[in-house]
């Protein structure tokens, strides 16, 4: 097996598509040589030696001291200079790089093989004495700290108590001598900590370097990020060992890192910084303020410490040309570090960079532009999810925020408004024309008008799951929800931060971004949806199959789906409609009436409500299909729950205390997900959906005689888990279509689907098609029912399944391919035998979820059905699943 693989002057053994074998770094210095470009010469362990060391009690290769020696060799023969010789004295890095870039892992150790010896030669030969000094105090300091692990501190309270002493305030000027003192007592630090003297030995110290990188693979930093990341443990880490350039060989000397374009912005221009007289980390290590790379950054940061372009101009220039190579070799927005050395500039390191949602957007939509990659690269390179980051307000970055309390980050973007405390208080203030922060404790389903008529909701308990945050999501709008430093007085109607009282009616701003509460009005940047955005989006939708339909039960949220590109309504929850204004009341007399004529009294009420709801929606997505889910929560979900809350109702509907507490007993279910609810409300009480039915058609009608692009209502039953129930609820609506159509002598089309949603269904599919014109998969209620876990409840265990293994990912926001994915696959392929080209599609959480897209497009479902806000990434995440 070959273990090593060189690179060096103009040559190298690997290229840029060895990730998997040198990891990024090194095949990246590979491909950098094979370009052509000044790279300080040197070798890659590959990572094959690292799953050799684990998988042999942590030894190495036999073969593999002789290659290393060897490896050597092919350095000496280029630069002349060899470890340990006092005459061509040669210092190497020793630097980890696995596959993915990850932060976790060991830190490079530079200067390597200077000890009491080689330090003097280092300073014969470069004739800076304070330089090779400086080098070696690093190089201890470094090596003592990452292989040998004695903490950083202990070195840096000696160089600081030093530097006291001395009455200096810089590294920078300490000089030959003092850093001659600091390095006698580091030296004395280590053998004091570990019990024998620093290792003077060069080979010694360079398989000490080897080995502290391999076995930093498995340090708690290392796979606590590989977990967070998803990053196998099995692919390992390279070692790259390369001759030593120097930027801290006096003021002709620099280091620096850049980006080939602004990463915050994507904006076409070199974006970078540098020290001069310098090595490694020090530009991010905040050591000292880095200077801007270019004159035109430098002019726009107002700094008055002179730019690379000024200072060194030679330099500055052959890296602007290689910056250009690289980005038009690698094709993307370059990641770069280099290093100046009298003068001469060495590259050190590139990668892709890592940029903001705007600016992978702008130097993709550039990219194409300059004929760099096509437009289907160009969809396929943006992250679907990053896009919700564009789609709200934001606080301006630049903007001072005085934050009084922290939350959880519940959905995203920023909003300022009046602080109200309750739905009504909220809905008020919107009819004012004010903007409302809605403040509760926590949220339930009757405060949906509230949280729809405010800018944006903060709760101070529940989690990412909670109410609030689901629903926020839902609407788009911002939440932060369990603040829980925030004490809340419904009362006397304030909000209480650190001593900080607000009251009713004060300024807040929150950020769902990252949780924090703010106070007073925050000034901010609004989304900007035409340009990049919509060129991408396009291109994206040029180049995917399924439709993109929305999640949409209000006016406001179809229209701003439309605005996002929505392809029609996958599911409007007609249950939502019920809690407004004069509708619950209408709905509790339902509730509560003995007989069915008393139950078709108050549902005459809700009829012309429904049906004027219907139409708006009808209106709003002209001619697109709209699906229209039956009434699926039990009915004890609409009666109030406190004692105060029953007295108040009963004095509204006039009826006595007592009663509404009867019913309300009557109607409570140990488990209501498995309850009364579904389409055995409608078996129970078909009058209900009769009476939905009857709003459906006859706005249909009216839709069609006002807009003239006649809608193709989609009728679905919720939660049917044998035919006999889809088929009599069926029975029931074409009854109702029937008549409608008998009483306008209008035609309409229309089809009666279900949800599968139940694994019974999705067992029975063959049969359920038969009469069922579509499915649309409930996979929220599917992945519930086929797991046996309510995700109400699953936040007790499923973070520690997740630490422990069991589960990879949350079901609930990926889908479950091999369990739920299974059942969806069975479905879709009997429903399609039984009714060939039958219509398929997926609503609820899973139908924005870039994984769970592409697990569609593999059934091939016809659409995904989403949330307003989600409609844009799953635009994308349907391109990328397609290309
Ligand atoms: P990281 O993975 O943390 O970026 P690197 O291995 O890239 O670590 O090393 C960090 C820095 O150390 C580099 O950016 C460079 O400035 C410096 N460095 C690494 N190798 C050399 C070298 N051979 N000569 C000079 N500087 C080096
Ligand atoms: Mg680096
Ligand atoms: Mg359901």
């Amino acid at each position: 097996t070959k273990w090593i693989y060189t690179f060096g002057d103009g040559a190298a053994e690997g290229r840029a598509t060895d990730k998997n074998l040198l990891g990024g770094k090194g095949a990246n210095l590979a491909e950098m040589c094979s370009l052509g470009l000044p790279v300080p010469p040197g070798f890659t362990i590959t990572t094959e030696v690292c799953n050799w060391y684990y998988a042999n009690g942590k030894s190495y290769p036999a073969s593999l001291q002789a290659d290393v020696d060897a490896a050597l060799e092919h350095i000496a023969r280029i630069t002349g200079r060899s470890l340990g010789d006092p005459q061509k004295l040669l210092l190497v890095s020793v630097r980890s790089g696995a596959r993915a870039s990850m932060p976790g892992m060991m830190d490079t150790v530079l200067n390597l093989g200077l000890n009491d010896e080689t330090v003097k030669a280092l300073a014969a030969e470069s004739g800076d004495e304070r330089f090779a000094y400086d080098s070696y105090r690093r190089f201890i300091q470094m090596y003592s700290n990452v292989v040998l692990g004695v903490s950083h501190d202990a070195f840096e309270e000696i160089l600081e108590d030093r530097k006291a002493d001395l009455g200096h305030e810089l590294d920078t000027e300490l000089t030959a001598a003092e850093w001659r003192d600091v390095i006698a007592l580091y030296k004395a630090k280590v053998e004091e900590e570990l019990g024998k003297p620093f290792p003077q030995a060069p080979a010694e110290q360079l398989w000490g370097a080897i080995g502290a990188v391999f076995s930093s693979w498995m340090n708690a930093r290392a796979i606590t990020y590989r977990r967070l990341h998803d990053i196998p443990e099995s692919w390992g880490t390279a070692v790259n060992v390369q001759a030593m350039v120097f930027g801290n060989m006096g003021e002709t000397s620099a280091t620096g890192v850049a980006f080939t374009r602004n990463p915050s912005t994507g904006e076409k221009a070199l974006y970078g910084e540098f020290l001069v007289n310098a090595q490694g980390e020090d530009v991010v290590a905040g050591i000292r303020t880095p200077q801007n790379i270019t004159e035109a950054a430098r002019i726009a940061a107002g700094s008055d410490k002179p730019s690379l372009q000024k200072l060194m101009p030679d330099a500055f220039e052959s890296f602007v040309q290689i910056s250009k190579k690289l980005e038009e070799h690698y094709r993307d927005m370059q990641d770069l570090e280099f290093t100046i050395e009298r003068g001469k500039l060495w590259m050190l390191q590139t990668r892709s960079g890592k940029r903001t949602a705007k600016a992978a957007l702008k130097v993709a939509v550039d990219m194409v532009k300059d004929g760099l990659i096509s437009q289907a690269e160009a969809v396929a390179r943006i992250d679907p999810a990053s896009l919700d980051q564009l789609l709200h307000p934001t606080i301006n970055p630049k903007a001072p925020r005085d934050v009084i309390a922290m939350g959880l980050p519940a959905s995203p973007g920023a909003a300022t408004g009046e602080i109200v405390f309750s739905s009504d208080e909220a809905e008020d203030l919107a009819k004012q024309g004010r903007k409302a922060i809605l403040v509760r404790i926590e949220t339930s389903p009757e405060d949906i008008h509230g949280m729809h008529a405010s800018e944006g909701i903060l709760t101070t308990r529940g989690g990412m799951t909670s109410h609030a945050a689901v629903v926020a999501r839902g609407m788009g709008k911002p939440c932060v929800s369990g603040a829980g430093t925030l004490r809340v007085d419904y009362k006397a109607g304030t909000v209480t931060a650190r001593g900080v009282t607000l009251n009713k009616g004060d300024i807040i701003t929150i950020d769902g971004a990252n949780g924090q509460v703010l106070k007073g009005a925050v000034p901010m940047l609004q989304p900007e949806l035409s340009g990049d955005f919509a060129a991408i989006m396009e291109w994206a939708d040029a180049a995917r199959r399924m439709k993109v339909r929305t999640n949409a039960e209000t006016p406001a949220d179809a229209r701003m789906a439309r605005s996002f590109g929505a392809e029609g309504i996958g599911l409007c929850r007609t249950e939502h409609m019920f809690f407004e204004g004069d509708r619950i009341v209408a709905m509790r007399e339902m509730i509560l009436a003995d007989t069915e004529d008393g139950r078709r009294k108050a549902l005459a009420k809700l009829l012309p409500m429904q049906r004027s709801d219907f139409l708006e929606l009808f209106e709003i997505m002209a001619g697109l299909p709209v699906t229209i889910r039956l009434l699926d929560p039990p009915l004890h979900e609409f009666l109030p729950k406190t004692e105060a809350e029953i007295a108040e109702v009963a004095s509204v509907l006039n009826v006595p205390a007592d009663k509404l507490r009867q019913r309300t007993d009557e109607l409570h279910e140990f488990n209501p997900m498995l309850g009364h609810r579904g389409c055995r409300l409608a078996v129970s009480y078909p009058e209900i959906a009769e009476m939905q039915a009857r709003a459906i058609f006859e706005a249909a009608v009216e839709a069609g005689r006002e807009t003239g692009s006649p809608v193709v209502p989609e009728v679905m039953v919720p939660l049917v888990g044998i035919e006999k129930e889809f088929d009599y609820v069926k029975a029931r609506i074409d009854a109702v279509a029937k008549s409608v159509m008998d009483e306008t002598g209008v035609h309409i089309d229309y089809l009666v689907g279900t949800m599968i949603e139940l694994p019974r269904a999705a067992i029975r599919a063959d049969v359920i098609a038969e009469t069922a014109e579509f499915f649309s998969f409930g996979t929220n209620d599917l992945t519930q029912t086929t797991f046996g876990i309510s995700r109400d409840d699953a936040g007790s265990f499923l973070e520690g399944y997740r630490q422990k293994g069991i589960v990879e990912q949350d079901p609930f926001v990926s889908i479950d391919v091999e369990g739920v994915g299974e059942l969806v696959r069975i479905a879709a392929g009997k429903g399609r035998k039984a009714r060939p080209g039958i219509k398929l599609g997926i609503c609820g959480e899973h139908g924005g979820d870039p994984a769970s897209i592409r697990f569609c497009e593999e059934v091939g479902l016809d659409y995904v059905s989403c949330s307003p806000f989600r409609v844009p990434i799953a635009r994308l995440a349907a391109a990328q699943a397609a290309i």
